[in-house]
């Protein structure tokens, strides 16, 4: 497809337009006086259209009227918070293509992937509409006679949401409908590399919210990232700061965070691996582990970045994995069979190539791909070939995330030395093994095994489902996100103690009569 033509449309049917305002509090701040970031397509670094950022006096008014909304709709009965949740996920389902054009059209993503984002966000507000009626405590048995001792869970505030390019919705969504289920109120900030996803998103959903009188439950602030990010971290009105990015940044905003502490809730890098044994089913492992390493053109926090295969299978599988690579169409993401897309831009063709390089003098060598394309389907577009490098333990590179799609392949002995090759990266957010041998997963599964948030058998390390709660260990930061009983996550625990006796008796017995 034209690409200037899917950008025009695109806009059209979202209602944006060359200037956009990227500031929502309840109504959108005028364009005028405000500077511009430019949004680009990676898929021909051509421009797609201008957003505005906030100033720091936008930020203030913003934060303003967030906390004024809190303090009425944290009174809200959840059940009906959770109704205006169910509008959302109507509003989201009606425009599902048109924003999942605009993820392609932004980030680069295929149009299933780009259209999938969507439907992840679908499936959060359905979760949260659930959800809205299990803010379930405990009851906890007193020692007391006539005391009642229970838990409850308490709306947290404004708190705010940092999100990362490479999910530019879908991450928001994970924070944002279930802390609105929990009665809070959020302040978003997105990746100044993807600005105009957010706008169409936040123009989409702006409605449910006027419509029942609570704007602005979710308010919008486009900024640098070092600027509005400082604003956010170093705010006290800001309960809770959820980031997702990168590690290097994640450090900075945990540590002020921390200075005054608040709460974060940190996503960050992964740097995942897939075993592969030889009692694997040879068909899903080469599935799995490539669909995890190009998916997004290798740019999601759970890509599979090392495949750690069994020596008595390894030459075998490399050559199915060359031969899988071989068939991978890369390019202009919108166009049907298209399976990789760009790398977001400049910068990140520059690490791809400085990975590889440095990859090459540490020992490894690379056996498919390893470079940018050189004349790609469309030109100005950020391109780069599917890379495969046969490495070893001792490469400092293996150990470091490059958001592009590489895969280091290692070899193993016996399943102890998989799980120790697994673990020795820094990172810990997905892992995956393929098998079909109940020991090996056991062992996967066990104390000594996978010491990542999340750990898969016979699927990828990407591409998780909502439902469960989200996250990693180690320098992923910790945080978990999205379903289970992560909603906790926004919400303040307060344990009650009620006495409704004659007398009143003291825990442990203690005595204290005057
Ligand atoms: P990034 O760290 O460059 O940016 C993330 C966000 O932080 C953006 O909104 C950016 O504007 C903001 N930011 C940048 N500098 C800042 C500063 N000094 N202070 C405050 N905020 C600042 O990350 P990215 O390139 O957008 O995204 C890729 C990274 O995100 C990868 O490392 C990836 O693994 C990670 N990620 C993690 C998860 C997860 O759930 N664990 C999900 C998606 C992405």
């Amino acid at each position: 497809m034209d690409i200037d033509k899917f950008r025009e449309e695109t806009l059209k049917r979202l209602g944006l337009g060359e200037v956009n305002s990227g500031i929502y509090d309840g109504k959108w701040a005028p364009v005028e006086g405000r500077e511009t970031v430019t949004s680009y397509s990676p898929i021909d670094g051509k421009p797609i259209a201008k957003v505005t950022l906030a100033r720091k006096d936008d930020y203030d008014e913003t934060v303003k009227k967030s906390k004024s909304v809190f303090e009425e709709f944290r009174l809200i009965p959840a059940p009906k918070r959770g109704q205006i949740i169910a509008e959302i996920g109507r509003a989201l389902r009606e425009h599902k293509e048109d924003l999942g054009r605009m993820v392609t059209l932004e980030v680069g993503k295929t149009k299933s992937e780009g259209e999938g984002e969507i439907q992840e966000m679908i499936d959060i507000a359905d979760f949260a509409v659930g959800l809205s009626r299990q803010l379930y405590g405990l009851t906890i048995a007193s020692e007391r006679p006539y005391h009642r001792l229970y838990e409850q869970w308490i709306p947290l505030g404004p708190v705010a949401v940092i999100s990362a390019f490479n999910f530019p919705s879908a991450v928001w969504s994970w924070n944002a409908f279930i802390a609105g289920a929990a009665g809070d109120t959020v302040v978003w900030k997105p990746s100044t590399k993807a600005p105009l996803t957010a706008v169409a998103v936040m123009k989409v959903i702006s409605g449910v919210f006027e419509k029942h009188g609570f704007p602005p439950v979710y308010s919008l602030i486009v900024s640098k990232g070092s600027e509005g990010g400082n604003w956010i971290t170093d705010d006290p009105e800001l309960r809770l700061v959820s980031f997702t990015g990168s590690t290097r940044v994640g450090k900075r905003i945990s540590e002020q965070v921390s200075r005054r502490l608040g709460r974060s809730i940190l996503e960050l890098g992964g740097n995942n691996a897939a075993i592969v044994t030889a009692k694997s089913d040879e068909n899903i492992a080469l599935k799995g582990v490539v669909f995890g390493a190009l998916a997004t053109a290798g740019q999601r926090c759970t890509s599979t970045r090392r495949a750690i295969v069994e020596s008595s299978i390894y030459d075998n599988f490399l050559g199915k994995l060359k031969n899988a690579y071989s068939k991978i169409k890369v390019g202009n993401p919108s166009e049907k069979g298209t399976l990789v897309g760009p790398l977001i831009d400049a910068e990140a063709i520059e690490d791809f190539k400085n990975t590889v390089e440095t990859a090459k003098r540490q020992g490894g060598k690379v056996i498919y791909g390893g470079k940018v394309v050189e004349n790609p389907t469309v030109p100005g577009g950020f391109y780069v070939e599917p890379t495969l490098i046969e490495a070893h333990s001792g490469m400092d590179i293996v150990k470091e995330e490059t958001f592009a799609p590489i895969l280091y392949v290692l070899k193993y002995t016996g399943i102890e030395e998989a799980l120790r090759l697994h673990n020795s990266v820094p990172q810990g957010l997905s892992s995956a093994l393929f098998t079909n041998d109940m020991r090996e997963e056991e062992a996967f599964l066990s104390a000594y095994g996978s010491d990542c948030g999340i750990a898969n058998v016979n699927t990828s390390t990407a591409g998780a489902e909502i439902g469960g709660a989200f996250g990693g260990e180690k320098e992923t930061g910790g945080g978990r996100e999205s379903g289970s009983d992560a909603w906790k996550g926004y919400m303040r625990r307060q344990t009650v103690t009620k006495n409704w006796g004659d007398d009143i008796p003291l825990a442990q017995d203690v005595v204290f009569d005057f």
